[in-house]
């Protein structure tokens, strides 16, 4: 007998996952395609955006990543290719205990 779901969600990036995993929790029977074969290489900066951490945590993969002992960054550096550079902290926002970080791993 066919194996019957709900949703198929093409696309296993970021958006399909997060997608995916939502559908899931609300008790949605889902398949999650991808025409690549994962882990995949990705080109990328390393880099996740401060933002991110309540999303992740959200969708309750945070501490797994956490877990790979990511590096912290505090801010963002600006260089130009005459070797001037501009160094950003993370601004503390408001109801923020501390400063926030990003994450950065491969
Ligand atoms: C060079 C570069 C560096 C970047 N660096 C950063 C960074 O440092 N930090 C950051 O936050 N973001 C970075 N980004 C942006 C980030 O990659 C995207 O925002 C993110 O991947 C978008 O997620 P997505 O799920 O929408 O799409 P994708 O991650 O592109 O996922 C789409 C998926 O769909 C699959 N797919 C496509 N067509 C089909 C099909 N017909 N059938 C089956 N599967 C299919 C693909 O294989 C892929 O896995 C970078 C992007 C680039 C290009």
């Amino acid at each position: 007998m066919m194996n019957k779901k709900d949703v198929i969600v093409i696309g296993g990036g970021p958006a399909g996952c997060t997608a995916a995993m939502g559908l899931a929790r609300l008790g949605y029977k889902v398949v999650l395609c991808d025409q690549a074969q994962f882990p995949r290489d990705k080109v990328c900066g390393e880099f996740i955006s401060p933002a991110a951490d309540p999303i992740l945590a959200r969708l309750g993969i945070l501490h797994r990543i956490e877990a790979m002992n990511p590096k912290r960054l505090k801010g963002v550096a600006i260089s130009s290719y005459g070797g001037k550079e501009l160094l950003i902290d993370y601004p503390k926002l408001p109801g923020m205990e501390a400063k926030p970080t990003s994450l950065s791993v491969p």
